[in-house]
C-alpha cells in the first residue's frame, strides 16, 4: 500500500535467436526525491534565517549613510555606500533563493486579475533610471495608447520586467541604449527590452533560462549576478500561460528579451468581476 517514485528505463535487445526483446528497469528513486526535498527545505530555512539579521544590517547601514552624509570625507562615504549596495545585493540573493524554493515546491503564487500594465512598466523604468543615468545610457519607452488588458499579477510581472531591464543596464556598456516596448500581437501583449550591450553567444541560448546559469566570462568582467533572475522570470511568465524568449544576433550585437502574455478575454474579465461581487 505504499507509494514510491520510480524511474523507468526501457531498452530493446536482440537475442541470439534473432528475436527482439526488452529490458525494463524499475529504479526506486524515493531516496533521491527525499534528498531533493531536504535540499529545498535547507535552502528555504537558511534563506529565512538570513533575512532577519540582514534586515537589521541594511537598516543600520542606511541610517549610518543618512546621519553621516555631511560629516564623512569621500573615502568614508564610499565605504558606507559599498556597505549599503552589498547588503542590498545579499537581500536580492536571499529573496531569489526563497522564490526558487517556492517555485520548485509549487507554492509560488500569482494572483491574476485584469490589469493594464502601463503603470507597472513606468514604475519599473523609474526604478532603474538612476543606474542607467550613472552609466550614461539612454532608456526609451515605447508605449502606445490603449494597450489591451491582460490577466496578470502586476507585482510579479513588474519583477520580471525589472529583472530584464536591470540586466539590460548591467550587461550594456557605458553610453549604450535600452528600449522598452509594448505592443499587441495576435492575441498577446508583447513587452520587449532591447539593448545595445554584449549580446548572447549562440551556445548559451539553450541554457539561458535555467537555474544558476551565467554566460561564461561575466564573472571575470566583474558582474555580480546570481543566474536566478531569468529562471524565476520564466517560471512567472509560464504561470501566466505566457512565453518568454530572447533574440540576439550574437556577441557584441545587443539582445532583445521578449515576453508575451495572453490578452484577457471579455468572459475572463466578467468572471473575475462576478467573483469579486459574490465575495
Ligand atoms: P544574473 O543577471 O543575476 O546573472 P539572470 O538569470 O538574470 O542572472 O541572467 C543570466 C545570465 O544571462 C547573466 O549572467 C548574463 O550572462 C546573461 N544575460 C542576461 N541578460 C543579458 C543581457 N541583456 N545582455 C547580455 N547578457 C545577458
Amino acid at each position: 500500500g505504499e507509494r514510491a517514485a520510480v524511474a523507468l528505463t526501457i531498452s530493446t535487445v536482440l537475442f541470439e535467436d534473432q528475436k527482439n526483446g526488452f529490458i525494463i528497469t524499475f529504479h526506486d528513486i524515493s531516496r533521491e526525491q527525499e534528498l531533493e526535498e531536504m535540499k529545498l527545505d535547507f535552502v528555504s530555512m537558511a534563506a529565512h534565517e538570513l533575512r532577519t539579521p540582514l534586515t537589521a544590517i541594511r537598516g543600520y547601514a542606511s541610517l549610518l549613510q543618512m546621519q553621516n552624509a555631511k560629516a564623512l570625507d569621500a573615502p568614508g562615504k564610499e565605504l558606507i555606500k559599498r556597505l549599503v549596495v552589498s547588503s542590498e545585493n545579499l537581500g536580492n540573493l536571499i529573496e531569489n533563493l526563497l522564490s526558487v524554493s517556492r517555485i520548485e515546491r509549487s507554492i509560488f503564487s500569482v494572483d491574476a486579475r485584469p490589469v493594464d500594465l502601463v503603470t507597472t512598466v513606468r514604475g519599473v523604468i523609474d526604478n532603474v533610471r538612476q543606474q542607467a543615468y550613472t552609466k550614461k545610457q539612454t532608456i526609451t519607452l515605447l508605449l502606445p495608447d490603449g494597450l489591451p488588458v491582460v490577466m496578470a499579477d502586476a507585482f510579479r510581472i513588474g519583477q520580471v520586467l525589472l529583472n530584464l531591464v536591470a540586466n539590460a543596464v548591467n550587461y550594456t556598456q557605458e553610453g549604450g541604449s535600452i528600449t522598452v516596448k509594448a505592443e499587441e500581437k495576435e492575441g498577446f501583449l508583447h513587452i520587449s527590452v532591447t539593448d545595445t550591450g554584449r549580446g548572447i553567444p549562440k551556445e548559451a541560448m539553450p541554457k539561458l533560462f535555467t537555474k544558476f546559469f551565467r554566460v561564461s566570462g561575466v564573472l571575470e568582467q566583474g558582474s555580480k549576478g546570481t543566474g536566478l533572475g531569468l529562471y524565476i522570470s520564466k517560471s512567472i511568465i509560464e504561470m501566466h500561460k505566457g512565453k518568454i524568449w530572447v533574440e540576439s544576433e550574437g556577441v557584441g550585437k545587443g539582445s532583445t528579451f521578449i515576453f508575451a502574455l495572453p490578452i484577457a478575454k471579455p468572459e475572463e474579465i466578467a468572471a473575475y468581476q462576478k467573483a469579486r461581487v459574490d465575495l
